[in-house]
């Protein structure tokens, strides 16, 4: 079920599990802003996530709360695990769901990476 991008911070979410390593995930990618790992679901040949350390729930509630540090932190982790994973020159496609409309499920902001095949034109 999508989520309401304006909800409250649920400390109980998966990402959050995940992040206090109460879940396992594969991971690709940590350091202070962020951890990136496979998406258990994935929609292309890679697939990975990208989430921000910071209790935030969508990407709204990232740009409007986070500091500057953390949108720095956060923007270039995205960027390092893309490159990690070989994405620059082929090109790969960034997704981040927001709420009802955007049909974000889980509460916790998520950048998806996707890569390893042609995309074609906008998801819907
Ligand atoms: O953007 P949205 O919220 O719809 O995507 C959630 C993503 O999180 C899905 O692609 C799903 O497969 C993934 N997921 C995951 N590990 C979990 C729960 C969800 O990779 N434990």
């Amino acid at each position: 079920m999508p989520i309401d991008a304006t909800q409250p911070y649920d400390d109980d979410n998966v990402f959050a599990r995940i992040l206090r390593g109460e879940l396992p995930s594969r991971k690709v990618y940590e350091d202070e802003w962020a951890l990136a790992f496979h998406d258990i679901n994935p929609q292309a040949p890679i697939h990975l996530l990208v989430i921000p350390k910071g209790r935030y729930v969508s990407w709204d509630d990232f740009a409007a709360k986070a500091s500057d540090a953390e949108i720095a932190g956060f923007v270039r982790a995205v960027g390092h695990v893309a490159r990690e994973a070989g994405l620059p020159a082929p090109g790969y496609r960034l997704l981040a769901n927001v709420g009802g409309h955007g049909h974000q499920e889980v509460p916790h902001l998520h950048v998806h990476v996707f890569g390893g095949r042609q995309f074609h034109a906008m998801l819907v």
